[in-house]
């Protein structure tokens, strides 16, 4: 089966009753015939038949053993982080998530370091193995600047070092219908199924991917005895967003290489830098060729003027682009990440990451294309 029909058919219609849609069941506890005698299901934190369907799905979806679904994406991070012990080392992309970097700060307290690096270039990947080298985190592309790493490469290189190391990946820019990286040889992917998954906006979730039945069940064992599991109506609103993943992923990966091609040939007149994976010049265009079915909908771009105030003229100008954080919707939306979701960075790390007073992000939707060029275009001619 092609990928678009098992996303559709492995949401199997309620074998109770043959409803298509699948049914929530909202409920904490299940009765029992006798005590320890029940259809296999005992208490919601544990098991709930809602949540085993999204856990089947992206399962399915990412080539896994098994998944896992957690309240938020962090909440999904943060269990993989509890795999770890005092003294074990992280090795990160350096510019990853802000929320992931500050929940990686929470764990040195208790003797978890990570040393972050740039991964687009692997080579420089083994002056960073340490014998306290336990888990390699990966994400790509990268937020706000999408940088793009090679996964197959740095499983290989990690793997060789130490075969025990665990690699993660972080999917959720690319979400599965552009790269699964348990197939480039990752052990376990996370998203933030927030955003590109369920897809409309309307729901914080996480999922967990693993490779085998060793991982599955630590996981599973932590997520028991911490307790973020998602809730069954979320469970549902991620199952039904789900549904459309590839027709929205593949209309917002069209529409983004139209819109990054458009603002590039503007060039020279107000914008200075475009930042997309799809577009030639992009520094790691060849890798995200030869890794990424598509190129997804999320594009960057700075101004020639270099200014907090020129990137706000454009980003409260918008009509069609709401003005908000967050990304992967239906609805496209604009972000100045200098003053919204990088303004605890300190702006001279923000600056060597490339996050530049006036780059402006654009999560692009699944709306016209012309519609959303000509929005920005009047944007633009504002300046
Ligand atoms: C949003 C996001 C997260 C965190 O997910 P939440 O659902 O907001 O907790 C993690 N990683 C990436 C790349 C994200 O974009």
């Amino acid at each position: 089966m092609k990928e678009e029909t098992k996303i559709i058919q492995s949401i199997l219609s309620d074998p109770l009753t043959g409803a298509i849609s699948t049914p929530i069941y909202q409920t904490s506890t299940y009765v029992q015939e006798a005590p320890g005698i029940h259809k296999g299901f005992d208490y919601t934190r544990t098991n709930n038949p809602t949540r085993k369907i999204l856990e089947k799905l992206i399962t399915k979806l990412e080539y896994g053993y098994n998944s896992l679904a957690f309240s938020s994406g962090l909440s999904s991070i943060d269990a993989v982080l509890k795999l770890l012990k005092y003294d074990d080392e992280i090795l990160a992309i350096d510019d990853i998530y802000g929320g992931t970097f500050r929940l990686f700060n929470l764990y040195k307290k208790l003797g978890i370091n990570t040393k972050y690096l740039d991964m687009t270039n692997s080579e420089k990947l083994n002056l960073f193995f340490s014998k306290k080298t336990k888990l390699i985190w990966i994400e790509t592309p990268t937020n706000p600047t999408l940088k793009v790493s090679d996964i197959k490469e740095i499983c290989e290189k990690s793997k060789k070092f130490n075969p025990n190391i665990l690699i993660v990946v972080d999917n959720t820019f690319a979400s599965p219908v552009i790269q699964n990286p348990i197939k480039l040889g990752a052990d376990i992917v996370i998203h933030s199924a927030t955003k590109y998954l369920a897809g409309h906006s309307d729901v914080l979730a996480g999922l967990i991917t693993v490779k085998n039945k060793e991982l599955y069940e630590n996981l599973k064992y932590i997520q028991n005895a911490t307790g973020g599991v998602l809730a069954p109506m979320d469970c549902w609103l991620t199952i039904r967003g789900s549904q459309t993943l590839f027709l929205r992923v593949k209309k917002q990966s069209k529409n983004a290489l139209k819109i990054a091609s458009f603002l590039n040939e503007n060039k020279n007149n107000s914008i200075d830098k475009v930042y997309y994976p799809g577009l030639s010049n992009h520094k790691n265009h060849l890798i995200a060729l030869k890794q990424q079915k598509y190129f997804g909908g999320i594009i960057s771009f700075s101004l020639i003027n270099d200014t907090v105030e020129h990137a706000k003229k454009i980003v409260t100008s918008t009509k069609l682009f709401k003005l908000a954080e967050s990304l992967g919707g239906t609805k496209s939306l604009i972000c100045h990440p200098a003053t919204m979701t990088h303004k605890s960075t300190p702006s001279n790390i923000r600056k060597k990451s490339g996050i530049q007073d006036s780059l402006i992000r654009l999560s692009v939707g699944i709306e016209d294309v012309e519609d959303l060029i000509n929005d920005l275009n009047q944007a633009l001619s504002l300046l």
